[in-house]
């Protein structure tokens, strides 16, 4: 086998534009390599072959396009961004032959960019977990180390991106799902701004937190995704009107002399692997080698983000999950003779454990008697959290830490929900405040050798910046290998 698939997005992208590779070659390449790997890493629930290869020679024979950045270039999709006659599953067995009708907005641009969708990616159920052992269908394994978890949600793309199946994925992230698999399987995963990318089509989890981001193997192909999906989208309110910068341009700066790196007291200290502590550490010395000067800061309400979080994202879910019913979506269950006992089964047997927890406490802290303790409180300690980082911008640039206290565990390690909500300490209170972050790889763990990643978290609308820094840093860290499968 050649090693186009150890290539970058964007050297694929030069590649195919210059003409030195076809579309179809490189579609092709891509699935020989899931044919490889998928056995061990499984991290595709559709693959998507035959349309691939159709678009491929479409685009052959009207040959490369310089206005589209990312011609013939084969991606792969969370499984819960909705494509256009293509099955969309959530990870759920309620979702299971779900075809939607339209194509996601972040979707829709990606192709209209030239991109070559090639699978749709296995993740927990609906997003809710850290590890993707909650998918209805199967568990994905880390490339790195196939007893270990890839992370989670969006760990079929983390995997299938660091095993060389394609050249960039889209994930979700609502408390993490982007960077800890971003971490635990060595790749650049970035979750913009609240409100930069349209969630239009992304089936909804919590509508206040969710974010799509790009998953990717460097920076800049995470700048050039970025750059095709950000944007005001008139199907989605939240989307915001905010001028797109150009984030390629700002890349490959000389140093960072005048970047202020905030070091919160509580992401470093207790709690956190000796391992992760020294890579990321040792990172952020390559930062201060470059001309930053790092400040100490306070996130002082972090202790109160994983209970703040959980209330607000399972009520969201409860109210979001209403709409799979049986009747309008996905699995019903035929036995059933009342409207009513038709609901309670469908959702009994098509919604997971992990999904039926969460609607369940999602309702009871909604409901009246509750609201104001639970729902309420949560909503005035997030604001107050928002005030933190604000604070804490005021003194810094960027803030620095890890993304999770461990490298990837061993599959059913974390078999306790509640020590799966507390891997998601330090990834929840960007989402809680709308802010940008991302994961870039700085190394593998001492003792795990399994892949740690330095979190960067920013202003909202600062992903130029982040990017340009993360850039900067990325060029003088050993770059990790691709992992032997
Ligand atoms: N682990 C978190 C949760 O289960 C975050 C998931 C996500 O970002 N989708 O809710």
């Amino acid at each position: 086998m050649s090693e186009l698939h150890t290539k970058t997005l964007s050297e694929i992208a030069a590649l195919l534009q210059a003409g030195d590779v076809k579309v179809v070659e490189v579609v092709e390449h891509c699935l020989a390599r899931i044919e490889a790997t998928e056995p061990k890493v499984r991290a595709l629930i559709t693959v998507m072959g035959d349309e691939a290869l159709k678009q491929a020679e479409a685009l052959d024979a009207a040959g490369p396009d310089p206005s589209k950045p990312l011609w013939g270039v084969p991606m792969v999709l969370k499984d819960l961004l909705t494509t256009k006659g293509v099955r969309t599953t959530c990870g759920s067995r309620i979702l299971e032959n779900f075809v939607p009708f339209y194509d996601a907005t972040a979707v829709a641009r990606l192709k209209e960019a030239g991109a070559v969708f090639i699978g749709k990616a296995n993740m927990d159920e609906f997003a809710m977990g850290s590890s993707t052992e909650n998918s209805a269908f199967f568990m994905t394994a880390n490339p790195w180390d196939v007893e270990r978890v890839p992370g989670g949600s969006s760990g079929g793309s983390g995997a299938t991106v660091a095993a060389g199946q394609c050249f960039g994925a889209l994930g979700t992230d609502t408390g993490g799902s982007i960077r800890t698999p971003s971490s635990f399987c060595g790749i650049v995963g970035l979750k913009p701004t609240y409100g930069r990318i349209s969630r239009f089509g992304l089936i909804a989890y919590g509508s206040s937190l969710d974010q799509i981001g790009p998953m990717t193997r460097s920076v800049e192909d995470a700048a050039r995704l970025l750059q095709v999906m950000a944007g005001h989208d008139p199907k989605d309110s939240t989307s915001v009107d905010v001028e797109v910068p150009d984030y390629l341009a700002a890349l490959g700066r000389e140093d960072l002399k005048g970047v202020r790196i905030g070091l919160p007291e509580e992401y470093w200290g207790e709690g956190l692997d000796a391992e992760v502590k020294e890579a990321c550490r040792a990172a952020v010395a390559e930062m201060e080698k470059l001309g930053a000067v790092t400040v100490p800061v306070k996130l002082a309400l972090t202790e109160y983000a994983i209970a703040t979080y959980y209330i607000i994202a399972m009520a969201e879910a409860s109210s979001n999950l209403s709409r799979f019913d049986g009747v309008r979506f996905g699995y019903r269950n035929k036995k059933a003779e009342e409207l009513i006992d038709m609901y309670t089964a469908s959702r009994t047997e098509g919604f997971g454990d992990e999904v039926q927890r969460r609607i369940i406490m999602g309702t009871y802290v909604l409901s009246s008697g509750y609201y104001d303790a639970y729902y309420n409180k949560a909503a005035k300690v997030r604001r107050l959290l928002r005030q933190d980082f604000d604070k804490a911008f005021e003194q810094c640039d960027l803030i620095a830490g890890p993304v999770c206290p461990t490298t990837a565990f061993v599959t059913g390690d974390k078999a306790d929900p509640l020590q799966m909500y507390l891997m998601d300490i330090f990834t929840i209170s960007a989402n809680l405040a709308g802010i940008p972050a991302m994961s870039l790889p700085v190394g593998l763990g001492r003792d795990s050798h399994m892949p740690v990643g330095l979190q960067l978290m920013g202003p909202a609308f600062s992903e130029q910046a982040m990017l340009s820094v993360a850039e900067r840093l990325e060029r003088v860290l050993p770059p990790l290998s691709m992992p032997e499968l």
